[in-house]
């Protein structure tokens, strides 16, 4: 049995009219840049989250860099975020000209918000929690941090489309969060498209702005900016997509469900542990192993295709080698790097596909 990583093909096929008309129909109006499909599918998805703007960009990163340079965030600042993220989080800290600063996760991946407060300095301005795997971080405690110190929060949500804490959505709760729409995050793309989110009028034009060469009217440059939008052909595909979203997400939560059933009695592995009020919505089930390395290999011969995200913790890249930090400045991600192992998690997954997983790594273990 072969079982991908991931499988977007099958997601392809299972709405292929849909997405072939909308591609049709971009092309047809030649509405590649801006215009009537990217103002579509910014308004549908501002109204599904319930949130007042939606600017599409480029891409997850760009959408990062953008709501960090309107909230003016720059030289001199440090911008407080997880150890345990893409690079694309802190690169972008950099990008600006601030320092970032690394915190060690909390048992669900996310950042330990008991260990920001001894990070937070006269030039910290931001934190930027990155809701991992596709669950939210506490949003509560950075809530009060924030408002303690006045900091912004600026969520970024790459991993957690429709991801809730106490019922409110991630991005929904910061000054602004930050989506990609890469194709293979819960909500993809058919190449790179990323978006903000904000409730703050006078932040989404800025932003808007800054996206577009500093325009919002084309030749009035009220700023310098940048070429970072969101174009026709992706966003008619996410609005195509758009309707078969919340399915998608549930049978997500329902895979991870049975994963968790079938998983429990193994005592090399640990399941996700899931923040209690919170939606996980599962971009990535991953397990904790023991012999992670050697559970890898094996399952990757027995057809199974599986991933570390990520292999090395952001503080221990060669990038950030210059803020000489090692494993006892983390302790909490230095462990679990070891041990993590993300399984297949897509919607279409079915039952008979994680028996077979579940029945492997129960071999694997068997002595
Ligand atoms: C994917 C991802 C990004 C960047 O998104 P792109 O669209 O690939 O630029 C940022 N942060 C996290 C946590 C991500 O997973």
């Amino acid at each position: 049995m072969q079982i991908p990583f991931v499988d977007l093909k099958s997601q392809y096929l299972s709405i292929k009219p849909e997405i072939d008309q909308a591609i049709q129909n971009v092309i047809n109006d030649t509405a590649f840049i801006k215009g009537k499909y990217v103002n579509d599918f910014e308004n549908a998805f501002r109204e599904i989250y319930g949130v007042e703007h939606c600017i599409g960009v480029g891409n997850g990163t760009d959408a990062i860099f953008i709501a960090l340079k309107m909230l003016n965030i720059g030289l001199g600042d440090e911008v407080i975020t997880s150890a345990h993220s893409w690079i694309a989080t802190s690169e972008m800290i950099t990008q600006t000209g601030a320092q970032p600063v690394f915190v060690d996760i909390d048992e669900f991946f996310t950042i330990d918000v008991d260990k920001i407060e001894e990070k937070i300095t006269e030039n910290t301005k931001a934190i930027i929690p990155v809701h991992i795997y596709g669950q939210m971080s506490d949003m509560k405690g950075l809530t009060e941090l924030c408002k303690k110190y006045n900091l912004y929060l600026l969520e970024d949500c790459a991993q957690s489309h429709f991801s809730e804490y106490q019922e409110k959505r991630a991005g929904a709760w910061g000054e602004a969060g930050t989506f990609s729409f890469f194709p293979g995050k819960n909500l993809g793309a058919y190449g790179d498209a990323g978006c903000i989110l904000t409730n703050n009028n006078e932040l989404a034009n800025k932003m808007r702005m800054f996206a577009n060469h500093g325009a919002l009217k084309k030749h009035f440059h009220e700023i310098e900016g940048m070429n970072s939008r969101l174009d026709g052909l992706q966003a008619a595909i996410l609005s195509a997509k758009l309707p078969s979203i919340l399915e998608w997400t549930e049978k997500r939560i329902n895979n991870a469900r049975y994963y968790d059933q079938i998983l429990s009695d193994v005592k090399d592995v640990e399941i996700p542990k899931v923040r209690q009020g919170t939606k996980h919505t599962y971009h990535l089930y991953v397990i904790r192993a023991q012999k992670r390395d050697e559970l890898k290999a094996f399952l990757e011969q027995k057809g199974i295709g599986v991933a570390i995200h990520y292999p090395t913790p952001l503080p221990f890249l060669k990038a950030y080698g210059y803020l000489n930090k090692n494993e006892k400045d983390f302790p909490k991600i230095a462990q679990a790097q070891k041990e993590i192992l993300s399984i297949p998690m897509f919607p279409e997954l079915t039952f008979e596909m994680m028996d077979y997983v579940a029945e492997q790594i129960k071999i694997f273990y068997t002595p």
